[in-house]
């Protein structure tokens, strides 16, 4: 979608380095982060927020779990912190779905 910053990131049109990439979706640092990790799982295909999912995306939300499963077990937080946060309606600010993935001690809310 035109004008929006993930999907500018996604295109590559602004430069960031991935973490993870699939077909389906990408990881990326966050730049202000709220946690001594924070990554967002961001799928490829522009969805605006949880309110725009249906059935067609059952797929896509596995993958993202599956994902974020990964992330805790490369970062060995199994018995330690770890918190995956989605953020909607006024407290959503980039319009376009995306998973906060929190590892270790968090510094304030995201
Ligand atoms: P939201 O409030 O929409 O759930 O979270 C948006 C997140 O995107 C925030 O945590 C913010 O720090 C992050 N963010 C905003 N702009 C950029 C950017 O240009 N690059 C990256 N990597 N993260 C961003
Ligand atoms: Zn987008």
């Amino acid at each position: 979608m035109d004008n929006c910053l993930f999907c500018k990131i996604i295109k590559k049109e602004i430069p960031k380095e991935f973490d993870y990439e699939s077909e389906n979706l990408v990881v990326f640092p966050d730049i202000n982060p709220s946690a001594d990790s924070h990554l967002l799982i961001v799928p490829k295909k522009h969805i605006g927020g949880v309110e725009e999912l249906s059935q067609d995306n059952k797929d896509l939300l596995a993958e993202i779990y599956e994902t974020a499963n990964a992330l805790v077990k490369k970062k060995n937080l199994q018995n330690s912190l770890y918190r995956i946060v989605v953020n909607g309606g006024k407290a959503q600010h980039v319009p376009h779905l995306h998973f906060h993935f929190l590892g270790g001690q968090w510094k304030k809310m995201v």
